[in-house]
């Protein structure tokens, strides 16, 4: 099969989120599977790499345009968003279609990532509809999070390149607006999330941010599979950022981790107190709401938290506050910090991951490998891989509440830091953590059969 991945961010080009891990990471266990891939993305101002690859063999094209692409920013800036995100990424849609007539590639399945690369699939179904070249090629769309649609004023619609006539309910139109993600949806021969559970809750009218009713018409076309994780790049035995190596064999070099983190955090280096940990963006979806509210108590807890994070302003300003007002209990970086990421991975007993919705979350899944326990909000994919512990039956891999609240969070904390202090339960809980195998190899022969469904048709 000849695939196609047509994203507007992929490790280790360019990364805001997990969308980048996803197109970094699928095409190599594809091609493991021997499949033929290749991927094609923007060329940001942050890439210096030309003509790449991903891993040895898959090839990466670079979409080149100084004007849209040669910024330090991907989206945007502090400021917000750039102005003109309508034209840079329907041009990198378009130029992704112009670029395999180019190359001569003639994809079986072009797979799309989230609103950015929406359009492809609005492309190939009215202008190049008639082209033989492109005949014969599907798509498939993957939406790694339904609040972000790209949404754009009417007026713009000229500047497309396509019929005012797809400006209606069923295509481009929402609520007077041009919706890309939409576009995608209405268009796209396959639609998937990044887990079960999400797929059946962008479904529904609370979790669809509006596209719900349409993704209910298409329920025949709609799947869920769960992001794997690249073990290449998150793997605790040979993570170069680590203070100690370690792999779920040697868990208890986990701790040197644990004080070097302690250390560099200027916290107190004791092994007895837990260690909890955050690192992801400071957005209401990530529960920065409610976290926030437990961190003003955190002095009746007995433990520590570091977090790792950029976003909202009105979150950093909160978060300082805590921080400031318990600096022995509480460190925050508010930066994008890939190493210091990983320490914390490795350092913490606990990852927090309070979320509001999750399409899949890999903070999780990187925790557990590290053998680092998790506290998660049932939603989306931690519903699907965060088991509770059982106290008495001796499994589960973390810590679940399931009304999304202050208090929800806080029982979860303190039903986590308690079992923390029984050494024995605790190091048989982070032993299961280790053991669990979230590769990308099974996501990739699930997408495999999903390309082969969309061929079919
Ligand atoms: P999302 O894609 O919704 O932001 P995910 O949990 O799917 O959330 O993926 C987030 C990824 O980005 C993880 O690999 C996480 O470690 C990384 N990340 C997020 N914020 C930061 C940060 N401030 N510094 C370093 N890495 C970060």
């Amino acid at each position: 099969m000849k695939i196609v991945m047509c994203a507007s961010e992929a490790v280790p080009f360019a990364k805001t989120g997990g969308l980048a891990d996803v197109a970094g990471a699928l095409p190599l266990a594809l091609e493991k599977l021997k499949e033929e891939v290749i991927v094609i993305m923007p060329k940001y101002k942050s890439v210096s790499h030309s003509g790449a690859t991903i891993g040895k063999d898959v090839k990466v094209y670079f979409i080149e345009n100084n004007k849209y692409f040669n910024r330090p920013g991907l989206y945007g800036e502090k400021t917000g968003d750039y102005p003109d995100n309508l034209e840079r990424f329907s041009y990198f849609s378009k130029s992704a279609l112009e670029l395999l007539k180019k190359i001569d590639y003639k994809a079986d399945i072009i797979h799309c990532h989230d609103w950015q690369s929406g359009l492809v699939p609005v492309y190939l179904k009215t202008l190049y509809k008639d082209k033989p070249f492109y005949k014969k090629m599907k798509t498939a769309l993957t939406i790694h999070n339904i609040g972000y649609q790209g949404v754009f004023g009417k007026e713009e619609f000229p500047k497309l390149g396509l019929d005012w006539s797809l400006f209606n309910m069923e295509a481009l139109e929402y609520y007077g607006k041009i919706n890309f993600l939409k576009g995608g949806i209405a268009f796209s021969d396959i639609i998937n999330t990044v887990s079960p559970t999400y797929s059946q809750a962008i479904m529904t009218r609370e979790q669809g941010f509006g596209m719900d009713g349409l993704l209910r018409k298409r329920r025949e076309s709609v799947f869920g599979i769960l992001n794997g994780l690249d073990y290449d790049l998150w793997d605790p035995a040979k993570d170069k950022f680590l203070a100690k190596k370690y792999s779920a064999d040697s868990l208890k070099d986990k701790l040197a981790n644990k004080a070097a983190l302690q250390k560099e955090c200027g916290l107190p280096a004791e092994e007895e107190i837990p260690l909890f940990g955050f690192v992801g963006r400071l957005a209401e979806q990530k529960g920065i709401d409610i976290l926030e509210k437990v961190l003003r108590r955190i002095y009746q807890l007995g433990i520590q938290v570091v977090i790792l994070g950029t976003g909202d302003q009105e979150y950093h300003v909160l978060l300082e506050e805590a921080a400031v007002k318990y600096p022995r209990q509480i460190r925050l970086y508010l930066k994008f910090d890939d190493a210091l990421a990983h320490r914390i991975y490795s350092g913490c007993d606990v990852f927090l991951m309070p979320s509001r919705y999750e399409p899949c979350g890999l903070g999780q899944l990187i925790s557990f490998k590290y053998g680092t326990a998790v506290v998660a909000s049932k939603t989306g994919g931690l519903a699907d891989t965060v088991v509770d512990f059982d106290p008495i039956g001796q499994q589960g891999n973390g810590f679940v509440f399931e009304n999304y609240s202050r208090e929800g969070l806080l029982e979860a904390m303190l039903r986590a830091a308690l079992a923390f202090h029984d050494k024995k339960i605790w190091d048989a809980l982070i032993a299961r953590c280790a053991g669990l195998d979230f590769s990308w190899q099974e996501s990739a022969k699930r997408y495999i059969e999903l390309y082969k469904k969309a061929i079919k048709g």
